[in-house]
């Protein structure tokens, strides 16, 4: 953790931002926050309190997320994306007793977590994953039922949920989406033309498909829960998907810790690839691609200083870049330097900086959130 590097993350954008999504979708259909990787790097201890007022349930990917999430307090639904090892018992059975709903996308995947269920004397609530076309985690569409039948019949395991996830809903072109969204739908219909189709005791499914991108361009996805991420916390997930006023919630900051004067035709950074083309005063970020800070930034994004902005001025190091201060001469060792600005329409704001990279916005907070010091502002 270095802590010369700070995250000031915005409750009233996140609160903004769930609100715009609860606008898009049916008053009954529910909002599943997905909080993975400390939400997407924008820190989840800092903002579960503000994630908590008001929601449907979590999701993250991993089992170890969804025991920090209950560890917080939070005793409501909590969706696994990811299953435990199934050589791995104690972690199992953790997520059964602490009533974590997991995912079943395989046979032994169910195999697993009834046997947990039988070792700890609970009841595992399940969730089916149905690969419709993505090609990644999820059982086939064509043996969906079958396995949604074993899950119904086995012993201590009660299927609550069944969803699928998009692989192009975010892109300008939704033919596979579409494609993908048709073979769930058939795998919901002939799910209830089964004799037990939706589980034994709860009667139904809840039914879910939709990121953020089909959340916001697809309406015919929400189905009974949407599932946003990227959303939740500001960014739109890519350039393609409608702009609908998201507020993003971090703005990283560092301070300036050193100024120093460079001649004209004098150069800075490894590979010494930028040559100062004027007599120039420079400054020392201490922020580089250790923290996230895209080596790809070299010579091409800016950090900004007050209202202006400075550009990065040689190649991205581990620790540190530098910076050309030139033209801003009242710039001072102590400054506060905004390194990724929460503003949707500076150079250096999240989306900004990722097309910069060629890049999502999700790799940019991700990267940046590991290692940082997270603070909640407003
Ligand atoms: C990450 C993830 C989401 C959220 O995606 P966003 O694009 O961030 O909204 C939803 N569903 C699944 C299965 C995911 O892995």
């Amino acid at each position: 953790m270095k802590n010369y590097l700070t995250a000031s993350v915005s409750a009233s954008a996140v609160r903004h931002n769930i609100g715009v999504l609860r606008g898009l979708v049916a008053p009954g259909v529910k909002i599943c926050l997905v909080v993975k990787d400390n939400c997407y790097g924008h820190g989840l201890d800092v903002l579960y309190p503000v994630l908590s007022e008001k929601l449907d349930g979590f999701a993250v990917a991993s089992p170890v997320e969804a025991l920090e999430l209950r560890g917080k307090g939070y005793d409501g639904f909590i969706l696994c994306f990811l299953s435990a090892y199934f050589d791995d018992f104690d972690i199992q059975d953790e997520l059964v007793e602490k009533g974590i709903t997991q995912t079943v996308m395989s046979a032994s995947a169910l195999e697993s977590i009834q046997a947990a269920a039988k070792r700890t004397g609970k009841t595992a609530q399940v969730h089916l994953k149905v690969d419709t076309g993505m090609g990644r985690l999820g059982v086939p569409a064509n043996q969906a039922t079958k396995l949604l039948e074993a899950a119904t019949a086995a012993e201590g395991v009660e299927p609550i949920g069944i969803y699928t996830h998009f692989a192009t809903a975010g892109e300008e072109d939704k033919t596979a989406a579409f494609q993908q969204l048709e073979l769930f739908n058939n795998v919901l219909l002939e799910a209830e033309r089964r004799p037990r189709p939706f589980g034994a005791t709860s009667g139904t499914l809840v039914r879910h498909a939709a990121n953020s991108a089909a959340t916001i361009d697809l309406p015919q996805t929400h189905f009974d829960m949407v599932r946003p991420g990227i959303a939740i916390y500001g960014c739109h997930p890519s350039a393609d998907v409608s702009r609908i006023g998201l507020k993003p919630c971090m703005e990283v900051s560092a301070k300036l810790i050193a100024t120093k004067h460079i001649r004209k035709g004098g150069r800075s950074g490894y590979g010494l690839t930028y040559e100062y083309t004027r007599d120039s005063r420079v400054g020392i970020v201490p922020v580089g691609y250790g923290d996230g800070y895209l080596r790809s930034f070299s010579n091409s994004a800016v950090v900004r200083i007050g209202k202006a902005e400075a550009l990065v001025c040689g190649r991205v190091s581990m620790d540190q870049i530098t910076v050309d201060l030139t033209d801003i001469p009242d710039a001072r060792v102590g400054d506060k330097v905004e390194v990724v600005s929460a503003d949707p329409a500076a150079p250096n704001s999240v989306e900004n900086l990722a097309r910069l990279a060629g890049t999502i916005p999700y790799e940019i907070t991700c990267g940046l959130g590991s290692y940082i010091h997270h603070v909640l502002v407003d």
